[in-house]
């Protein structure tokens, strides 16, 4: 028997409910706030991720699908979608037309982890961004909308929390003092001590006990904004509370990309024990350039769809198998013609409708229909075929009626 990669799974039919439910909410809201859909391919150039996401993060390090085409160059399965997107933006020269869009999109992402329970190798993400609009309305409105979307999914025990990342000039300023702090340290781990000179930021995202435990009293970013950065997360705040959004400063949320300025922000939620992030981003006014493109600020969001999937899951429940409106049962060549054809009639109608192909006895051919979970059982027989008419059976009531044949169609039409 062949399986699956170790860290790649199947999503099966009985489960794809959930996830269509949750595509669909997204688009909707998505719309409503003038956003469009862009598709863009899973794999691409490694620099495009090298250079979007940071060469010193562990994503790109470590975690990266890479291998290289036949001129010997690498090549990369997309481990998140910013960087492509704003590589699109740039390739399409979106920002001559209109420097201001609003895209999103919905597909797998590929990353190198230790597979375990729940976290996949092959996972999905719906992906927000607003390129070319730096006010911090903004950042508020997608907050809101994220919001709406867990409320409308009935995703409960929300926490919001932000941050401020600063802008590169308050940011060298902040640098400068957390390294003079960390100075005094004994040892930071490994990662940490390499982030010192390229990201000494992140340093603040360091899960190792002893390095968060070394870093209590280090000074905080917020007392470091500069006036524009200040501005931009005060109002950030006070958009929020215009919308009663309840929100927490996380001092310490900084994320794990490079490319992040002013707000970062992430959406957790308790649902399944643990506190656990659903979904998490924020402003990247540098990407942009870094990319090659002209200066814009730029803001986003990943959803992750595997968790959202697995806690709308667990509240839920089974998915309910939906059945044909119709299931027909034809007998004898003449019948299955008469099914044959009411069939395609009905699914060209938008009224959801099978047929039993098996040519097996009355009672076999039953056994199927009530397995379809249908709700209506069309039934066609030689005295059928010899009178015009079709047997109906509701399979709730289990009552049933004959029905001429060329009144069939209307009378489906107005059962459901
Ligand atoms: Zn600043
Ligand atoms: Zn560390």
């Amino acid at each position: 028997m062949i399986q699956t990669i170790r860290g790649f799974r199947d999503i099966l039919p009985d489960e794809i409910q959930v996830w269509q439910r949750i595509e669909q909410e997204a688009k909707n809201i998505f719309e409503n706030y003038g956003f469009k859909e862009i598709r863009l391919p899973i794999l691409e150039k490694t620099e495009v991720f090298a250079r979007g996401i940071g060469e010193n993060t562990d994503i790109v390090e470590k975690e990266m699908f890479t291998f290289p085409d036949s001129k010997g160059k690498n090549q990369t399965m997309r481990p998140e979608a910013t960087a492509s997107i704003v590589r699109s933006y740039i390739q399409h020269k979106m920002y001559a037309r209109d420097p201001e869009q609003k895209l999103y999109t919905i597909g797998p992402m590929f990353r190198k982890e230790r597979p375990q329970k729940g976290r996949y190798r092959q996972f999905y993400q719906i992906n927000a961004e607003v390129l070319g609009i730096d006010s911090p309305i903004l950042d508020a409105q997608i907050l809101v909308m994220l919001n709406l979307l867990f409320k409308r999914l009935e995703v409960k025990n929300l926490s919001t929390k932000i941050n401020s990342l600063g802008c590169p000039l308050c940011r060298k300023t902040y640098n400068e003092a957390l390294l003079s702090f960390i100075g005094n340290t004994e040892n930071l781990c490994e990662d940490c001590e390499r982030r010192k000179t390229k990201n000494p930021l992140r340093i603040l995202d360091c899960k190792v006990e002893s390095c968060r435990n070394q870093l209590e009293g280090a000074p905080l970013l917020k007392d470091y904004l500069c006036d524009e950065c200040k501005i931009h997360f005060e109002t950030l705040k006070n958009c929020l509370e215009l919308e009663n959004i309840s929100y927490e400063i996380d001092d310490y949320l900084v994320r794990g990309l490079d490319y992040y300025t002013k707000t970062a922000f992430e959406i957790q939620t308790r649902e399944l024990g643990a506190q656990s992030a659903v979904a998490g981003g924020g402003r990247y006014d540098g990407l942009i350039e870094i990319l090659g493109g002209p200066k814009t600020p730029g803001i986003g969001f990943a959803i992750g769809f595997d968790r959202l999937v697995e806690i709308i899951a667990a509240k839920n429940g089974e998915n309910n198998n939906i059945g044909p409106i119709v299931y027909f049962l034809a007998f004898g060549k003449k019948a299955s013609e008469k099914a044959f054809k009411l069939c395609n009639e009905l699914a060209s109608k938008n009224i959801r409708a099978e047929m039993d192909f098996s040519d097996k006895s009355m009672k076999a051919s039953m056994k199927k229909a009530n397995k379809s979970n249908c709700r209506f059982c069309a039934i066609i027989g030689e005295t059928e075929v010899e009178k015009g008419i079709i047997s109906l059976k509701n399979m709730e009531l289990g009552s049933q009626e004959e029905i001429l044949e060329k009144d069939f169609i209307s009378t489906m039409e107005k059962n459901i």
